[in-house]
């Protein structure tokens, strides 16, 4: 296979496929595997080199854990992006370079059928779905790695010998946890993912039409906005207390609204405006949306602008809400900061969102409400290595610049916002009554940081809560030699 070297044409091009652009990697060289015995060579050569190996699949990574200076070799799987009905396994099989948007359109466009994954096409299914991966669908069918049935991963062993294995959910499969490791345990982990194959649990049978959720025929959006100026504190607060009693009393996994996702924008004073998007299927969408907004958005008494659409499927997939990924969005350095709510936020919490969010920093982020549970919630804890399936809401505090010189007053912002927000368990969602823990797929490496993790408890138990000492064990099997690591990984 070949190095792609600083001379190559192609070499720029791979070196600024990132999303987050406040990291900046220097790899000796790319390969583009094509075929899973690629991946075993250039894994193989960087063990006997000793040099550092990482792999990248849709470069949507928040941390810096492929754009790591001190990585050599960079795997991009792009190449590796084909998806196809794998009759002996009666399931897609999904190479690990394709983009979400590429995995909705063949699936859609070939069977019908969709994988309830994340909201931006461009992210890559190879770090995604390994990390549970949740989106617009999730309250319906559940996390992507709900549907996931198999894996194929290169590994090295303990001798540093790298190989290919495959490992399936079915209960005789010796292979079984290193499965599970993979339906939320994270990317890069373990080894590299080549394929993924996805099937739906309760799908036994060998018609490819079933073997994953029926896509949608069409999916109707919503939007609300206000005017920030039209809010005081008194109604800013009621806002933010009406979708959390929303979330509070809908997402049971049975609920007439697990069709329905919602996100809610609070949104800096400096960016103008408060928002909701969301989106609902089903022939009740319109009722449905309805009743979320007059729970929600008609208390406050103000007026507010409103745009309800029906989209067919895929038009929205491979384009959904344009407008939060407007030009100059994959130029953007980035700090995100998750957390999972089990209760809505306290009226503490809400005026220590009001206090950041309207004060006159020159910054520019907010915090996001998304609306969980659902059908994730079906899921027992220990099932999958995604353990928080009794979340209402995902939240996250995030900020983004464009000039390197507004990265200090971010973070200084962002950081604290999430710290006060949950100070009463020492500045992190620790899982309790009320909070739920971070979801890897959104990694924060201030969790590992005592100025801002004063919990006492490690950012592991955030993240996996009990489900961690199963993925140490599958770690210390399938990687001993702790070739796969990064800031967040899992340790031996
Ligand atoms: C704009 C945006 C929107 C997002 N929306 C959602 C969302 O709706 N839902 C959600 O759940 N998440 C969402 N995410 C988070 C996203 O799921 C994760 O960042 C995911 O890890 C990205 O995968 P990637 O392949 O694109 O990233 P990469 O940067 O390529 O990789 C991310 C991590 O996974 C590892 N990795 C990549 N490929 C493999 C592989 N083949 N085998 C093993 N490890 C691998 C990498 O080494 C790295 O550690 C979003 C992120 C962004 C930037």
């Amino acid at each position: 296979m070949e190095k792609i070297t600083s001379d190559d044409i192609r070499f720029a091009d791979l070196a600024e496929k990132r999303f987050n652009k406040r990291f900046t990697g220097k790899p000796e060289y790319f390969y583009l595997p094509e075929s899973t015995q690629d991946v075993v060579a250039a894994v193989q050569e960087a063990v006997n080199a000793q040099k550092r190996i990482v792999v990248r699949s849709g470069g949507h990574c928040l941390e810096g854990f492929v754009s790591d200076p001190s990585v050599q070799i960079l795997i991009d799987m792009s190449l590796m992006n084909g998806i196809s009905y794998d009759a002996e396994r009666s399931a897609f099989e999904v190479q690990a370079g394709a983009t979400v948007g590429e995995t909705y359109r063949r699936l859609f466009l070939g069977w019908g059928v969709v994988l309830p994954a994340g909201e931006h096409p461009n992210i890559g299914i190879g770090g995604h779905v390994l990390g549970g991966a949740f989106g617009f669908l999730c309250r319906e069918y559940g996390l992507a790695a709900d549907h996931l049935y198999a894996i194929e991963l290169v590994a090295v062993n303990a001798s540093g010998k790298a190989h290919s294995i495959i490992a399936t959910r079915e209960e005789n499969d010796p292979n079984r946890d290193l499965w599970w490791a993979h339906t939320g345990g994270g990317g890069g982990n373990f080894g590299i993912v080549t394929r993924y194959w996805l099937r739906s649990l309760r799908s036994n049978g060998s018609d490819p039409t079933t073997a994953l959720p029926q896509a949608p025929k069409s999916i109707t959006t919503f939007r609300v906005s206000w005017d920030w100026n039209n809010f005081d504190k008194t109604l800013f607060s009621q806002l933010a207390q009406n979708f959390g009693t929303w979330a509070q009393k809908n997402s049971d996994p049975e609920s007439p609204y697990k069709k329905l996702f919602s996100l809610l924008f609070l949104n800096h004073r400096n960016i103008g405006k408060l928002e909701m998007k969301g989106v609902c299927t089903g022939a009740k969408a319109l009722q449905l949306i309805d009743e979320h907004l007059a729970s929600i958005a008609d208390p406050l008494g103000l007026s507010y602008t409103r745009e309800v659409e029906e989209t067919a499927w895929l038009q929205f997939a491979l384009n959904p809400f344009p407008e939060l990924f407007q030009p100059g969005f994959d130029k953007v350095r980035t700090k995100i900061k998750d957390a999972f709510l089990r209760r809505p936020f306290t009226d503490d919490q809400i005026a220590t969102m009001y206090k950041y969010l309207s004060n006159n920093e020159p910054v520019g982020g907010g915090l996001g409400m998304a609306t969980y549970g659902g059908q994730v919630n079906a899921v027992m804890p220990g099932a999958t290595a995604s353990a928080q399936r009794d979340c209402i809401l995902d939240v996250a505090c995030n900020t983004g610049w464009g000039d390197p010189e507004d990265e200090t007053a971010s973070l200084n912002w962002v950081r604290n916002f999430y710290k006060d927000l949950f100070a009463t368990s020492g500045g992190v969602p620790v899982p309790n009554e009320q909070t739920g823990g971070c979801v890897i797929n959104h990694p924060d490496t201030d969790l590992t940081d005592p100025q801002w993790n004063q919990s006492g408890i490690p950012w592991q138990t955030l993240y996996y809560r009990d489900n961690y000492p199963r993925l140490q064990q599958v770690k210390q099997k399938w990687d001993p030699k702790n070739v796969f690591h990064h800031a967040l990984s899992i340790g031996l």
